[in-house]
């Protein structure tokens, strides 16, 4: 059967241009089977994998109605209460309704109580009583407790977003003292990557005869769309390998590089900053508002490489089997954490062209999650990951849960690249990874807080007065405990491998690139077509060199 379009779905013309200013073409599956179904007034449990479009699935069917009952009901009042186990996903799930209600926004207000740590500020914000709340059950609950948000008689609609997540974050007992505050009668929506434990006992909890969609869709896109590639290497082949493959262009685009805990991702932007690679790292001890701006320049385009640390995913209750008894808050974890941080689950870094598991996720679960980041909606992307001997059998989890059980069905193709070839580069990287020492990156860590600490919280009414320069903020400058050595910057090519070499794209060559051929367009001259055969370019490249001695004596 043909797939529905937005226009057949009953939706009012303000959503229907909104839908059509973000460029969506079509509704995804979740979204087609949902809309109709929550504009009904069902309730709803709906699985749906990480990136299919499950924010607008149930956005829309409450704008819908919302504004239907509006027309009606002229008081001011809350009536939608969407929760969400983390700030960054709060923050998104609130950009994303703002954008949905761009042509309606005077009558539907959203606010998002997630993210901003002093209670106080949100009290005159919820003294409007927004027709959205978007909040973590625990900051929701506080302000019902102290009577500045009333949902008992107004509420029409309560979501559960990453439903299986909000248990094992520790909401547990904040949610069922909340449920007890809410009206008796009320549509539900939960929302969720997989239906384990906590999603059925909150199913219980919430839903009353709810539809159960349990979409017949593979937890990933399907290799047309994201290749999935492993190599294995130890340690330090590890370093050298990611090394190459930035510093010769070997992968292009927005890549996300996953590392297993917030000591190895700055380990790693260190290294790379060894050879001026800027990268930025994001992970539970910056504050929230660094973290949704990193998120949001990222996604503007700002930075090409983030290293995220995934260290929510050890405590997932997925991960671990059963949830841990009466525990509060697992990311307390490390001190210092953000219990309410979640980087490979829910969160949307936009256009990712590649995922890059430094280290081996350690589950099946967050395999998904973290491969999940590229490949959305319906960009084609690709998931690479290292493997070192010691991580070899969650290799062996991952290929046969993602081949359907099968262990010969190989999901994750090798990838092929011969090590030896990049020998010539691992003296500078052993180099470079020995300046990066444990004090090195201590310092690393402690700066980068202070200074993000710095940047949001007394910056930020100098920011709200002055969104451009908070635009102008970045968060991959060198964080320099190591001393950088200019000479690594650039790579000689008499290092290159001869089978690299006409696929690499070191700076250099970019900038000769650029100053010999100024538009895209333009066709390869002579010169340059002669320059690809490596035959023909040693003339030339002597020419280079002379150039390059000659700027050094003039500088
Ligand atoms: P979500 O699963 O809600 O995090 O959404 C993942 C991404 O898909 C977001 O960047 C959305 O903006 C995008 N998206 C949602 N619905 C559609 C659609 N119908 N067509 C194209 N992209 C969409």
């Amino acid at each position: 059967m043909e797939a529905l379009r937005f226009h057949e779905l009953g939706l009012d013309n303000r959503l229907l241009k909104a839908v059509a200013d973000l460029g969506w073409e079509k509704p995804t599956l979740i979204q087609e089977k949902a809309i109709p179904l929550g504009i009904e007034g069902k309730d709803l449990l709906a699985r749906a994998r990480t990136g299919s479009g499950k924010t607008a699935a149930y956005s829309i069917p409450i704008i819908q109605n919302l504004l239907e009952s509006k027309m009606t009901v002229s008081e001011q009042a809350v009536r939608v209460l969407i929760l969400v186990p983390t700030k960054e996903l709060g923050h998104q799930v609130q950009q994303m309704v703002r954008q949905l209600t761009a042509y309606c926004a005077r009558d539907i207000r959203v606010a998002d109580i997630s993210g901003q740590a002093d209670i106080s500020a949100q009290r005159p914000i919820l003294m409007e009583k927004p027709d959205i709340v978007v909040g973590t059950p625990s900051r929701v609950l506080i302000h019902i407790n102290q009577k500045t948000l009333c949902l008992r008689e107004s509420l029409q609609a309560l979501v559960i977003d990453e439903a299986d997540l909000i248990f094992s974050f520790g909401f547990e007992d904040d949610l069922k003292t909340l449920l007890c505050k809410l009206p008796n009668i009320y549509q539900s929506y939960l929302m969720s990557a997989t239906f384990n434990e906590d999603v059925k006992a909150l199913k219980e909890l919430v839903l009353h005869n709810p539809v159960t969609l349990k979409l017949e869709e593979s937890q990933l896109p399907d290799s047309s769309q994201l290749t999935q590639y492993h190599i294995q290497c130890e340690e330090e082949d590890k370093f050298l390998l990611l090394y190459t493959l930035l510093k010769l262009s070997l992968i292009r685009g927005k890549t996300l590089l996953f590392v297993n805990d917030v000591e190895r991702s700055y380990r790693l932007k260190l290294f790379l900053e060894q050879f001026s690679i800027p990268s930025c790292v994001l992970n539970s001890e910056l504050p929230v508002q660094s973290r949704c701006h990193i998120i949001g320049q990222f996604n503007k385009g700002f930075y090409d490489y983030i290293i995220a640390s995934d260290e929510q995913a050890l405590s997932d209750s997925s991960v671990k089997g059963k949830k841990q008894a009466g525990k509060k808050k697992v990311g307390k974890a490390e001190k210092g954490q953000d219990s309410e941080y979640g980087v490979s689950r829910g969160i949307d870094f936009q256009n990712v062209s590649t995922v890059l598991n430094f280290d081996f996720p350690l589950s099946v679960d967050s395999y998904i999650h973290r491969a999940g980041r590229t490949a959305r909606a319906n960009n084609p992307g690709v998931a690479l990951t290292f493997v070192a001997h010691t991580e070899l059998s969650l290799l062996k989890d991952v290929e046969e849960a993602l081949g359907g059980g099968s262990a010969e069905a190989c999901v994750l193709h090798p990838y092929r690249f011969r090590m030896e070839e990049v020998e010539g580069f691992r003296y500078r990287c052993r180099d470079a990874m020995r300046s990066v020492t444990k004090q090195a990156i201590k310092e690393a860590r402690l700066k980068e807080i202070k200074e993000e600490l710095l940047n949001s919280e007394k910056l930020k009414t100098y920011f709200e007065d002055n969104p451009r320069d908070f635009n102008l903020l970045r968060h991959d400058r060198p964080l320099h405990p190591a001393i950088v050595k200019p000479h690594l910057k650039n790579v000689p090519d008499y290092l290159i491998p001869s089978s690299l070499r006409s696929v690499a794209n070191t700076s250099l060559k970019k900038k000769k690139r650029k100053r010999m051929q100024p538009g895209p367009s333009k066709a390869p001259s002579k010169k340059m077509r002669k320059t690809r055969d490596p035959l023909k370019t040693f003339k030339y490249a002597k020419g280079k060199k002379r150039t390059d001695t000659k700027k050094k004596a003039e500088s």
